[in-house]
């Protein structure tokens, strides 16, 4: 049986606002010096990601999933790969968008999962910002600021700093901006609504799509801000803070400082290495972790250790 991690090999997309950090701050290899996103952990047919190792090593992670569900303790035909990490550098400010929910993308869009997120802010420069929010009452009063281009009446900006954590409902609008590095976790949805792209010009010489139609349907009115509650939990050399839980997804930082020895609680975890190296040992064969190390371990690993000084962020369904 196949037992060990399944370690993953990023897919890279070229964005508009996209810069060369994923090389600098990973070492990653990547294809031009406007790589937005790496999609480090993805079943999603616009990207997956390669497994690196084991007897499935050259396989993408869809085709695993599809071809051997039990390792993510799942029986056939039970759907698509409901989750999707990505780490994204914002040389430039992303467009102000919106995502809609699961009910929403199997109506509208003939997809099977609509778009909540999560970020992880792994490092900014100093004044960096993102949007979380709106200040309309209603859709008119939205659609009446968007037409008379009153951006900083309409959004809200908040004030980011690395280490810090931002839930996204579906819903809500929201903008990574200029100088942020964030891991974004997320159901495995590609559904993008923009509002606004700054009339912003691509190399082709053209403005990218708006959606404004599609997104005033899917906003929440009024905005709410959900501020995620944080559970910490000190067992030994590892420090654990629980950073969400929700319907879609709960995500944990893992700061071990020493060794730890568990059992798979869960069918399966997503595991990303954020900092620092170390070593997972499972069924008596060890492997190494680094900074921007991305791996699965599934459902037929019973039990796993894990050495060395680092910090991971750890997701399950
Ligand atoms: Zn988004």
């Amino acid at each position: 049986m196949y037992e060990e991690p399944i370690f993953l090999e990023p897919f890279f997309q070229d964005r508009i606002w996209g810069g060369r950090k994923l090389r600098t701050f990973f070492g990653y290899d990547i294809p031009s010096d406007k790589t937005g996103e790496a999609w480090v952990i993805s079943a999603h047919k616009n990207g997956p990601s390669i497994i690196a190792n084991g007897l499935l090593k050259g396989k993408n992670l869809l085709e695993a999933w599809n071809d051997n569900p039990l390792l993510f303790g799942k029986e056939q035909g039970c759907g698509e790969f409901p989750l999707l990490v990505k780490i994204l550098d914002a040389n430039e400010s992303l467009s102000v968008q919106v995502h809609p929910d699961t009910d929403y993308a199997k109506e509208m869009e003939d997809m099977p999962y609509g778009k909540a997120e999560c970020w992880y802010v792994l490092d900014c420069e100093p004044d960096s910002r993102i949007i979380l929010g709106h200040r309309a009452e209603s859709r008119e009063d939205f659609r009446k600021r968007v037409d008379a281009e009153q951006w900083d009446e309409l959004l809200l900006p908040l004030a980011v700093k690395k280490g810090d954590f931002f839930y996204i409902p579906c819903g809500t609008v929201h903008a990574i901006g200029k100088g942020i590095m964030v891991v974004e976790i997320q159901q495995s949805s590609d559904i993008t609504y923009r509002v606004y792209d700054y009339n912003r010009i691509t190399d082709e010489g053209e403005t990218r799509e708006l959606h404004i139609q599609s997104a005033i349907d899917v906003i929440n009115f009024p905005h709410h801000p959900v501020l995620p509650s944080k559970t910490a939990v000190n067992d030994g050399d590892l420090a654990s803070m629980q950073l969400i839980k929700e319907s879609y997804f709960t995500v944990y930082h893992w700061k071990i400082n020493g060794k730890v020895k568990t059992p798979l609680k869960r069918d399966y975890l997503l595991i990303s290495v954020i900092a620092g190296a170390g070593e997972i040992s499972v069924n008596g064969q060890s492997f190494l972790l680094e900074k921007g190390s991305h791996f699965i371990l599934p459902s037929t690993v019973k039990t796993y250790g894990i050495s060395g000084k680092l910090e991971l962020l750890v997701t399950h369904e």
